[in-house]
Formats: structure tokens, sequence, C-alpha cells
């Protein structure tokens, strides 16, 4: 008897999670289109929602809330709490007017109380970062889950947006699965929500102007200074003050962690960098982190060798004087690297078309965009999370309100 291909744990996962989407009747009809099931569509959902709209998600993946699942480690960095209070850290982002103008004086303080609702518990680790108690991504994405189901959002999966066109009175959006739908014309819907992510194709079919998209929070490919060699620093970790120089001029400075790797530098503070770095451009590394200089140097001539105040590996990688180069050690940016691991693109649709207050496009009524797909970016540490979730709300709260005037 002939045999078929063996099936992995893997391919019947998959053959679920596809039975479980074709399963899933996609309403020709509802107020509001959400597209894209990610972490900011998610949030959009639940609000227009919530807010008394009938809501589908459409996804192109086998499930949604799947981008939530990688971030921090899988452990879901979700918000930062220099967020919260009087005086939110807007500087963290590309763009902090227009942050700001969408996101309001409470910005971090509603991330929690939607999480509160959601029935999230977190916990704060260095820098602000905050992630679930459980430290769990699946937690964040559990809990986004049940609370869409229980406002009575269609989750759709495996449902791709070829192409979007706006009408003044309807959204008609093209799926590349054609099986769902009776009618030749598509789906139709009264407002859209654009929660995409990064990625140019699709957006570019709304017809509206984009910043080209580029990896940012990734890895930087260095050359090492002379008698250093990389290979032989390869996978040790420092606590550093790291700048960014250019022409002479400091232009961006971060304490954190540095992982240096036989290309260059990896590492926090070497991602928040990334998104300023250039090729051309100086990272100084401070690897004793601040210590004044004379007493380094004492503390040195004290053990007699630098393995008091440098990861021993490191200061042998350096040379005998060690000490002297950890105070100012530097690499040339020779561009970015691991473009496909980076965690965020900048790019995306020009803000500049979205009034702050809805998110709604000015010259496409009905037509609403949220998260990654606007072109804003947030240092590493929970800000992009806490801006796609922030944003989600704004926009799914006034995708319904307009779905409701414009029925
Ligand atoms: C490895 C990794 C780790 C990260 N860790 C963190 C972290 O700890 N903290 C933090 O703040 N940020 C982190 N980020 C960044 C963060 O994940 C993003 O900023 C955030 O997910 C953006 O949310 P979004 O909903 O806008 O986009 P996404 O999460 O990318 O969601 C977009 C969704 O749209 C779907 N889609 C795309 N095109 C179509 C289409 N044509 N039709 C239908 N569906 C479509 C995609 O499948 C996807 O599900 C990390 C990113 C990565 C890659």
């Amino acid at each position: 008897m002939a045999r078929g291909p063996r099936r992995t744990p893997r391919s019947r996962a998959r053959e679920e999670a596809l039975a479980a989407a074709a399963a899933v009747r996609v309403p020709a009809r509802c107020d509001v289109a959400v597209v894209g099931g990610g972490a900011a569509g998610l949030a959009a959902a639940i609000a227009a929602a919530e807010s008394g709209a009938s809501v589908v998600v459409l996804e192109r993946g086998l499930a949604c809330g799947r981008t939530i699942l990688a971030t921090g480690n899988g452990r879901c960095n979700f918000m930062n709490a220099t967020l919260c209070g009087p005086a939110p850290a807007w500087e963290r982002y590309n763009d902090p007017a227009f942050v700001a103008a969408v996101c309001g004086p409470r910005f971090g303080d509603d991330v929690l109380a939607f999480f509160e609702e959601c029935g999230l518990a977190w916990a704060e680790e260095e820098g602000g970062r905050l992630y679930p108690l459980s430290r769990q991504a699946a937690s964040v994405r559990e809990v986004l889950l049940a609370r869409a189901a229980r406002a009575g959002v269609v989750l759709a999966p495996a449902r791709e947006v070829a192409g979007i066109s706006m009408s003044r009175h309807e959204v008609r959006i093209r799926p590349l699965f054609e099986a769902d739908f009776s009618s030749k014309k598509g789906l139709m819907y009264t407002s859209l929500v654009y929660a995409a992510g990064g990625g140019e194709e699709t957006a570019r079919s709304l017809g509206l102007a984009c910043a080209p998209y580029e990896p940012v929070l990734c890895s930087l490919a260095c050359a090492a200074p002379q008698d250093v060699s990389l290979a032989g620093l390869d996978g040790r970790r420092a606590h550093v003050v790291a700048r960014l120089v250019r022409d002479g001029r400091e232009v961006a400075r971060e304490v954190g962690e540095v992982l240096f790797r036989p290309y260059g530098l990896s590492g926090i503070v070497v991602f928040d960098l990334s998104r300023r770095a250039r090729p051309g451009d100086v990272v100084a590394l401070d690897l004793t982190c601040g210590l004044d200089r004379d007493r380094a140097r004492a503390l040195v001539a004290a053990a007699g060798g630098c393995a008091g105040v440098l990861d021993p590996v490191i200061a042998g990688a350096l040379g005998p004087d060690a000490l002297e180069q950890a105070f100012d050690l530097r690499f040339v940016v020779t561009g970015h690297t691991e473009p496909e691991r980076a965690q965020v693109t900048r790019g995306g649709l020009l803000t500049e078309q979205f009034d702050p207050a809805s998110l709604e496009a000015r010259e496409l009524p009905g037509l609403f965009a949220c998260g990654e797909a606007l072109n804003v970016d947030g240092a590493c540490g929970g800000f992009n999370l806490a801006w796609a979730w922030r944003s989600g709300l704004v926009a799914g709260r006034a995708a319904a309100k307009s779905a409701g005037n414009r029925a």
C-alpha cells in the first residue's frame, strides 16, 4: 500500500489550524473590518466591538496574535513604565509630536488600564520594561483573544487581503481566498482599520504616501579597532555606556548590554542605536560603564590586572592596554545586519495623512491605520508594542464611531 507523506506534529497542527480557519464564516458586510490580526489589529478590533460595532479581523497568518508570541524572546515586553505618569517618554519615538497627539498625556496609564481590564498581571524589570507576570507572551495573546471573543469579534485567519479600494460610503476588500465569497464584488464594510504591520504592497494599494520600509532595531555590522579580533570577543556580553558618534559629534547615547558578534555588535543598546546609525558612524563603548578613570586605574594596579574591572575574557581579547582601550573602544559602522531579525521596520504610511485624534486618513474617510503600518517606530523596551496597543485602541474606537455615522 502506498504511504502518504509522514505527518509530523507540526504539519498536523498546521492542518488543524487551516481547518479551524476554513470553518470561520467571514461576514460579507459589517461595520468595521480590521486588516491584520497582530498587536494593533487585536486592540483595534476589541475597541471597535466594545464601542458597539460589528467587527471582522482578516489575518493572513494561520492564527491571530502570532506576532505577539515572538516578542521579548517569548516573554513579551508589552509596555514601558516610563510611558506612565504626567510626562511620558515621547522622545523614545521617531515622531514624538505625532505619538503624543495620538496617545495623549495618559498614554502608559491607558495601556495598563486596558490590560487590567483584560485580566493581565504584570511585573517591571530593569529600564521600566513591563512583562506579563507569567513571563509568557502567550499570556498576553490569550487575554486579548478571550476579550475579542467576548466582544463578539469575528477572527478570520488565513485570509490575506490583496487590495483595498475606498468609496464615499464603503470599503471594498479584494481577498486572496475567494472560496469564502459568493459575490464577485469582494467584501464590503463601512470602515476599515489598516493594521497590517510593516509591509509595503497592501499599504500601497490604499493610494496613500508611504515612506520606504527599512529594518531598524537590529544588529550593526562594524569594523573593529585595530588589534582587536571580533572573533575573540564573539558571544561575550558587557554592560556599557555606548555613544553613537558622527563627524566627531555624539548623536545618541545608551546604557545597557552589548553583545559582541563576529560581524560587529548586537544587544539591546546596539538595537537602540541602530535606529539612528549610518555607515561611517562610530559606536564608542565605555566598557567600564562610566567608572572614574583614575579609580579604575588604581583598582587594576591593586589587582595586578583588569579582572576586577573587566570581564577577563574581554580583557584578554583587548590585549596589554585593555583598560585604556576599554574606556573608549571604537567600532566603525559599515551597515545594518541580520535585517530579517530586525524587531521593527521604519517607514510606512506617512503620519501627516492621518488625523491624530482618530487616526482616520484625512483624504479617505472611513480608513483608519494603526501600529507599525504607520511611519512610527520606538526604542527597545516595550515602546513599539505600547504604540501598537494605544494606536489600535484610538483607531478602533474612532472606526466604530465613523461606521455608525456613515451607515
Ligand atoms: C522578534 C521580535 C521581537 C519583538 N519584541 C518586542 C518587545 O518585546 N517589545 C516591543 O515593544 N516590541 C517588540 N517587537 C516589535 C513589535 O512586535 C511590533 O512593533 C508590533 O508587533 C507591531 O504590531 P502591529 O500589529 O502593528 O504589526 P504586526 O504585529 O506585525 O501585525 C500585523 C499583522 O498583519 C498581518 N498581515 C500583514 N499583511 C496582511 C494582509 N495583506 N492581509 C491580512 N493580514 C495581513 C500579519 O500577518 C500580522 O499578523 C518585536 C518584534 C520582533 C520581530
